[in-house]
């Protein structure tokens, strides 16, 4: 591989030879320079006026590809911003490999290029150092993936990407069979069924670094293919599946040069996240935590807060970046919540729309919390506990609470085992349906909403990074479940009869975890930008614009596939 990024003037004398794309030209008259780039950075070749290469050199359109030879020699004008900048390359062969044309963008980290020019030409667009860094930091997560799991007896299996619908519950991208007409395979959402068959089929231990697809609307972070660091294990507990997913997101993290403190991940149930953080990916870089106000402010005498859940967030000091006009704006983040919004500042007196109906003790209690200069941003109502955990969101961009904040991770415990949805007034499993509940199973018929789940969540810096569960191994537990999902018996085996089949030759308990390469590779590598982490990745509308995927097929290909 070529290397000269990492020459230096240590290496002064040395006879080398340099591969790589000509960065750009200088011609100074007397002496004309170019900068080579590969992978590993620049290094100046040199070549004076009556040089034997001299014209062929200047001849040279920029990303072109060439080989040279020399000799390196400390320059007499030095670059102190670029790792090279104290040597160049005094020039004995040029070969030419490949002449280039004008590139139709600039290639370099600041490029003003359109994001469109970019993906349309994304082989130019990864000559960019910035790309080329993700793709290396993507994969030491993939090997320190590897070299984690390996040693404690882990096999790296694969699992089919023509297979069966499974249920992630989002929307399956489907590809016709040709022999079977009127059949389709669907792409997996996740190998989740066929990791739980390998620990039925004895395998014990299980990773993947697999490819996923789900056909949902997208957002910033997704990408309707997407990339999945799968693992199941049997026999183990959920505390031994948590404590080795923290080790090896330890061990990621380390190897790609950014080791998390030693203080263990915090741990949390969805409960407490929900109450303390609004939110359940907490980000816990910083504080600003939710509290209760209503043994305080409950009885004011106003319909809106009386009997009402109140919650609150307490921003202590004088912050110039929390103007009235920024506290009024954050009515708009949660208006979709029904929950009342207010807030009482403490500035010579306490001033807020909610001041004049407090009574003297309430009054005096809250001049007690306040100093001057605090803020208190309250949330009345079902929901407050969300509608703060998006305002405390704010707050933290706001008031720039986590520059340069080292990484916060936690894990999720004991959520929901459902949750119901009033559009289409029926309960959906919260994690996935092969999710082993916790406690009495009972709960289904009567408070299906109190019943718990062996389900857990990796979170860092309050993106979820990885979610899991132990599995229901008991056909008649898997059974209740999917009947409290409307899904009857029979559309069940229809679906999953061969899963179903499966659990009648003995089961070991298991469970696993996955984890999404894309973010956390996002979070290494301090973008937030999906497409800055995946070589060849879709724009939001789903479209590869370099391939033009998805693309027409030919009518013969139709009728092959028995489409019209
Ligand atoms: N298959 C699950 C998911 O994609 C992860 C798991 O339960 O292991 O979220």
């Amino acid at each position: 591989m070529t290397n000269h990024g990492h020459y230096r003037l240590s290496d002064a004398g040395k006879t080398v030879m340099v591969q790589g794309f000509v960065q750009k030209k200088r011609n100074l008259g007397q002496l004309l320079f170019i900068d080579l780039r590969d992978r590993t950075g620049i290094i100046q070749l040199a070549f004076d006026a009556d040089h034997p290469l001299r014209s062929e050199a200047e001849s040279l359109k920029n990303e072109s590809v060439i080989s040279a030879t020399g000799t390196i020699v400390e320059r007499s004008s030095k670059n102190p911003s670029i790792p090279t900048g104290e040597i160049e390359l005094s020039i004995d062969a040029l070969t030419v490999h490949s002449k280039a044309e004008q590139p139709p963008m600039l290639i370099q980290d600041e490029t003003d290029a359109l994001e469109e020019t970019r993906l349309k030409y994304r082989y130019l667009d990864l000559r960019r150092p910035v790309l080329q860094n993700n793709l290396i930091i993507r994969h030491k997560i993939m090997q320190a993936v590897r070299s984690f799991l390996n040693p404690t007896g882990f096999l790296e299996i694969e699992t089919p990407i023509l297979t069966r619908s499974t249920p992630e519950g989002a929307r399956d991208y489907v590809v016709p069979s040709r022999l079977y007409d009127g059949d389709f395979y669907a792409l997996p959402q996740s190998p989740q069924i066929f990791k739980q068959l390998l620990m039925v089929g004895g395998l014990e231990k299980y990773y993947q670094i697999a490819k996923c697809f789900r056909d949902e609307d997208l957002r910033k972070d997704r990408q309707p293919e997407f990339t999945q660091i799968d693992i199941e294990t049997a026999f183990l507990s959920e505390d031994d599946i948590t404590a080795m997913a923290e080790g090896l997101v330890r061990h990621i993290f380390k190897e790609a040069g950014e080791p998390l403190a030693d203080s263990p991940f915090q741990r949390l149930t969805y409960l407490e996240a929900m109450s303390q953080y609004g939110s359940d990916k907490p980000d816990l870089r910083f504080g600003l935590t939710l509290n209760d106000y209503a043994s305080l402010l409950g009885d004011i005498p106003l319909d809106f807060i009386q009997g009402k859940k109140i919650k609150g967030i307490h921003v202590e000091g004088e912050n110039t970046a929390l103007t009235r006009k920024v506290l009024d704006g954050f009515k708009d983040l949660i208006a979709d919540l029904n929950v009342a919004f207010s807030f009482i500042k403490k500035e010579d007196a306490l001033s807020g729309s909610l001041v004049k109906h407090l009574s003297d003790a309430q009054s005096d209690a809250i001049n007690q919390t306040l100093n001057a200069g605090d803020t208190l941003i309250l949330a009345i109502g079902e929901k407050a506990d969300t509608a703060l955990g998006r305002i405390r969101l704010a707050l933290r961009d706001q008031l720039d609470l986590v520059h340069d904040a080292p990484h916060a991770a936690a894990i999720i415990t004991d959520w929901p085992m459902f949750e119901y949805d009033e559009e289409t007034a029926r309960y959906y499993a919260t994690h996935h349906p092969f999710t082993l509940p916790k406690g009495d199973l009972k709960a289904i018929q009567n408070h299906p909403e109190t019943l718990m789940s062996h389900a857990y969540d990796v979170v860092i810096n309050g993106h979820e990074v990885g979610g899991g569960s132990l599995r229901i191994h008991d056909a008649q537990i898997q059974e209740a479940v999917f009947e409290h999902l409307g899904l009857s018996l029979d559309e069940a085996k229809e679906r999953f009869g061969f899963f179903l089949d499966a659990m009648r030759y003995g089961v070991p308990p298991h469970g696993g975890i996955a984890f999404g390469l894309d973010r956390l590779t996002m979070i290494l590598a301090h973008t937030d930008n999906i497409r800055d982490v995946i070589a060849f990745p879709k724009t939001s509308s789903a479209q590869d614009l370099m391939s033009e995927a998805p693309g027409p097929i030919s009518n013969i290909q139709k009728k092959e596939l028995h489409l019209k």
